[in-house]
């Protein structure tokens, strides 16, 4: 732009001395002329009147000469008679000399209207003449003088000369001062376009601070790109922030998220997706195709039906983790990214509910099993006692005594049952109490002391020295206590030993022992005995008045109280459960 001005202005300036020049040219050779033709009079006129004082041609003209020869030009004199024929001429043969009656100059001066003036090339003389004629009526002569046009403009020449660089050191100096005013005028402009390049290259915070308050347009200007700077900076700072907020959720998403492209490459994912397919993938940078991380095609064709469909489509897909095989709801929502379509992939880790839901169902299986044993061997007496037991006394008894076994049994596993699906349905237990745990495991050897002894086997209290305060739930405690030491008496031998010992550990956990001299336990069940219905030995179990649930619900109490349950048994030896609770 300032090369353009600089153009225009030096344009314009050039013209306006060329003008100039030209006008003072025409001025000063209109000067130059009407000088050398008042030269040439005054000349012309001296010679006539020497003419006419009778002095001869050759002498007037050379005084003449001589009068005029301070001035350096140089002077032709002719004389020529009113016939045309020329008298006398200082500079050539006048016999030689043709007519000059029809010499424009000439003309004109016998016309008797004034000097004859023009300009021409002269024959005799071969070059470029300016002419003057003027009538001596009383001689009838007429005197011209004349004298070369380049003579005449000699010191025309050096004038224009002198101004033509006067006029050029003007044009100089004129562009110069041009250029700098407009170096000064374009200042706001200029430091307009330094701060517009650096908001192009992401420098947000850059303003224009020195306006020229002087200068209106430029100050308005100036504010008006402030405000703009301003409100970009605020857009972009926005849309910065908006998009960290994203970036963090992202990043953050506890599941696994992808987006993918139309050809099923990712273009984006979380660190979760990440680490879940142990691929540390930058996508800006390296294509990869979402079967290659999951290891399914059934992922690729989900993410085709969503941008196919246009809808949201939802699966359960078992897919390959770092850590082993799991089962994921994926869910796939058509997107477009940069105007292409594509489809955003979620995936919920359903594999811990889907092993909830199969215990769950198991659960029910076994249970609907467990029930139904005591009530077919329920219904079986009871058939028979109408078929006509009922009427043998003594076989009657025994049926009912069978009966009331079953029924025992029956109404045993459904107390389990209850139990168990109690404590798995609460976090915490509400009617926790403080109380003396050693006092509770002395109530509990007392109330199983009788079916102790009835198997021949003697249960013995470690006694601690203080007693061992606890928080808790008495009654599940209680439970915990029944279930180890009922086992202990239960999986014994006649003559056998149950220890129970309590005490707080280091780490403020309370540890139950409950140790016996029984038959141990295979270390291939040691691991299982805790699950629900699992039993080493099932007609044993169930002829001890067993329901598989026990151990279950002293693993339950356990979690209740932030603790656990573990078993060390040698078969043949006996067992030793141990139960650590936070109480
Ligand atoms: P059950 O009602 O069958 O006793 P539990 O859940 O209490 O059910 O125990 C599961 C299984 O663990 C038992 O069937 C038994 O095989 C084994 N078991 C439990 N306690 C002992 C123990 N003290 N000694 C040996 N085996 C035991």
């Amino acid at each position: 732009m300032i090369k353009k001005l600089n153009m225009l202005t030096s344009a314009v300036l050039l013209i306006a001395i060329l003008t100039a020049g030209l006008a003072s040219f025409q001025a000063i050779s209109r000067f130059n002329d009407q000088n050398n033709r008042a030269y040439l009079i005054s000349a012309g006129q001296m010679i006539s009147q020497q003419l006419a004082d009778r002095i001869p041609a050759d002498r007037a003209v050379a005084r003449t000469l001589e009068a005029f020869s301070h001035n350096q030009k140089t002077l032709r004199a002719t004389i020529v008679d009113t016939r045309g024929n020329v008298v006398f001429d200082n500079e050539a043969d006048s016999s030689q000399m043709d007519n000059h009656l029809f010499r424009a100059e000439i003309a004109l001066a016998i016309k008797g209207e004034g000097p004859g003036f023009a300009i021409r090339r002269s024959n005799t003389l071969d070059t470029e003449m300016i002419y003057v004629a003027q009538l001596v009526p009383e001689l009838d002569l007429v005197v011209r003088t004349s004298m070369p046009v380049y003579t005449s403009q000699g010191p025309l020449r050096d004038m224009l000369l002198a101004i033509g660089l006067v006029l050029l050191l003007a044009l100089a100096v004129l562009i110069l001062i041009s250029a700098l005013s407009t170096r000064w005028i374009t200042r706001p402009l200029q430091a307009l376009n330094a701060a517009a390049r650096a908001i192009s290259t992401g420098d947000y915070t850059v303003r224009l601070h020195q306006l020229d308050q002087d200068d209106n347009e430029a100050a308005v200007l100036g504010e008006a790109f402030n405000s703009m700077a301003d409100r970009l900076q605020q857009t972009i700072t926005d849309l910065e922030e908006r998009n960290e907020r994203l970036a963090v959720i992202f990043e953050n998403m506890s599941d696994p998220l992808l987006v993918v492209n139309e050809t099923g490459a990712v273009i984006l994912l979380n660190s979760r997706a990440k680490a879940v397919f142990g691929r540390d993938l930058d996508p800006a940078r390296v294509t990869y195709p979402l079967v290659l991380l999951t290891h399914s095609e059934a992922t690729d064709a989900l993410v085709r039906q969503a941008i196919e469909g246009g809808q949201t489509i939802r699966r359960e897909l078992p897919l390959q983790t770092v850590t082993g095989a799991a089962v994921f709801l994926v869910i796939a929502s058509p997107v477009r990214t940069a105007d292409d379509p594509g489809a955003i992939l979620t995936l919920h880790d359903i594999t811990e509910m889907k092993r909830m839901q199969k215990l769950r169902s198991d659960f029910v299986a076994n249970v609907t099993h467990e029930l139904k044993t005591p009530l077919t061997s329920i219904r079986g007496f009871v058939e028979t006692l109408r078929a006509g037991a009922a009427r043998k006394p003594d076989v009657a008894d025994r049926f009912l005594a069978f009966i009331d076994i079953e029924a025992e049994r029956l109404h045993k596993l459904i107390q389990d049952i209850l139990i168990l699906s109690e404590i798995e349905e609460i976090h915490a237990d509400p009617h926790s109490q403080t109380f003396d745990l050693q006092t509770l495991v002395d109530a509990v050897a007392v109330l199983l002391d009788d079916a102790a002894s009835a198997a021949g086997i003697s249960i013995v209290v470690e006694e601690n020295d203080s007693p061992l305060t606890v928080s808790a739930n008495p009654d599940r405690i209680k439970q915990v206590l029944i279930n180890l030491v009922d086992n202990a008496i239960k999986y014994n031998q006649p003559g056998g030993k149950v220890y129970i010992q309590t005490g707080r550990q280091d780490n403020g956990l309370v540890a139950i022992s409950v140790r016996d001299t029984g038959v141990g336990i295979e270390p291939e069940h040691q691991a299982r005995i805790f699950e629900r219905f699992y039993r080493v030995d099932k007609s044993r179990s169930r002829d001890l008045g067993g329901t598989g649930l026990g151990l279950s619900i002293v693993k339950h109490i356990a979690q209740l109280y932030d603790g656990y349950a573990t078993v060390e048994s040698k078969p043949g030896q006996g067992s030793d459960f141990q139960v650590f609770l936070k109480i």
